[in-house]
């Protein structure tokens, strides 16, 4: 099952593994939200 989660700035992501989706969310926040860092138990959390 692909993991899917969409970014309250629209950015949809939808990754293979849960390692893949939380490597992309996070180099994403990093990039256009650095006020906003997640932890990889929230962004699985968030994600469905
Ligand atoms: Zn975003």
């Amino acid at each position: 099952m692909a993991r899917r989660l969409t970014c309250p700035c629209g950015e949809m992501f939808r990754e293979e593994t849960d390692d893949e989706l939380v490597e992309k969310v996070q180099a994403h926040l990093a990039a256009e939200h650095p006020d906003h860092q997640y932890s990889r138990d929230e962004i699985l959390f968030i994600s469905y």
